[in-house]
């Protein structure tokens, strides 16, 4: 039996009908009985995190565990979430999950990337001799995207410009996108200079970046919510400490600025806890986001970004309902009355 939402669809925020058959949208009433399953309230198409690297255990950063990948995706679709990009992932999607009817549509951009310079780096970056070769194999392997260490924490040498340059242009060629992690300021100058397509963190931004970003369409995905985290727990009685506040001030700073100069800025919670996305949009408004903005940002926006449609005719049967206006409201993202999936009941 198809099933019937009505409400206020977003983000244009007309009240419509709309009818689910299988993982479809329609707009068109079916010509079999529907069982409506909402009615009233604001139907979102399914919320998005695209920074999120779910199948590790808690203190093991370097094994790929299929059942904590499976545990971790459920937890972002309970809360909602039915997109996921993954910019570096330890291993790959299991075949039984990718398609599955309860998984959230999945992105991935392969490995983390790093230049043979890197001269300090985490135990899950994949170094390679030939960066430009390696992230063309990447994008084709996945989904179109490759992921790039841009540099590694603020002391960490950053890729030469003329090298990610080279990536850039490779994997455009290529047909494929490049995201880059960034966390000094010289690695988001080099990332924001070479015309990457997403900036992940962006700690310490120069601000000469926003521009850069706008003029080459770069999305910014900041990731504040694990650094809000960490903060209690950096020291600030020393200068690395002082430095890691100073770059996570201007990141936050940088939000803003870069929105108002055209950026796309985009959701991503980066670590667990997973199906977190709505923290990250508080965290967005916190930073200035206009809540609409914020809310897209986990939302349509993201969706445009990944290439996944709104809620229009044909489209993937991903809908999440609220009581309230999200965009009025965004903490109701923590509370979805209804989350589809796949044209399916999830709660
Ligand atoms: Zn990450």
């Amino acid at each position: 039996m198809p099933f019937h939402l009505r409400g206020t669809v977003l983000p244009d925020g007309t009240v419509r009908d709309l009818w689910t058959l299988g993982d479809r949208i329609t707009l068109r009433r079916p010509s079999v009985p529907a069982d409506t399953v909402a009615d009233g309230g604001f139907l979102m198409p399914g919320l998005v995190d695209v920074h999120t690297h779910p199948g590790s255990a808690a203190g093991d950063e370097t094994a790929f565990d299929p059942e904590v990948f499976a545990d971790q995706i459920a937890a972002h679709r309970e809360a909602g979430v039915t997109a996921l990009r993954f910019p570096g992932l330890l291993g790959e999607i299991p075949d039984e999950l990718r398609e599955a009817p309860g998984s959230p549509r999945m992105i991935t951009a392969g490995r983390w990337l790093a230049w043979a310079g890197l001269s300090r780096g985490a135990a899950f970056h994949t170094v390679t001799d030939d960066l430009v070769a390696a992230a063309v194999a990447e994008t084709k392997a996945h989904d179109g995207w490759c992921k790039i260490m841009g540099d590694w924490d603020l002391e960490a040498p950053p890729v030469p410009y003329e090298l990610l340059r080279a990536v850039v242009d490779g994997v455009h060629a290529a047909g494929g996108r490049v995201a880059a992690h960034c966390q000094s300021a010289a690695g988001v100058l080099g990332a924001a200079r070479a015309g990457v397509d997403s900036i992940e963190h962006g700690m310490g931004m120069p601000q000469e970046c926003v521009a850069l970003m706008a003029g080459h369409g770069t999305t910014y995905v900041p990731t504040l919510t694990p650094f809000a985290r960490r903060a209690p727990l950096v020291d600030t009685g020393s200068a690395r400490g002082r430095l890691w506040h100073e770059g996570r001030r201007t990141m936050i700073r940088r939000v803003r600025e870069a929105y108002d100069a055209g950026v796309t800025v985009l959701a991503g919670t980066d670590s667990a806890p997973h199906g977190n996305v709505a923290a990250e949009v508080m965290h967005l408004v916190e930073a200035g986001l206009p809540p609409a903005a914020a809310v897209g940002a986990a939302g349509w926006t993201a969706r445009a970004f990944l290439g996944l449609p709104l809620l229009t005719e044909g489209a993937l049967a991903d809908i999440t309902v609220y009581d309230t206006d999200p965009r009025e409201e965004p903490a109701v993202l923590r509370h979805p009355r209804r989350v589809m999936l796949r044209g399916r009941i999830i709660r």
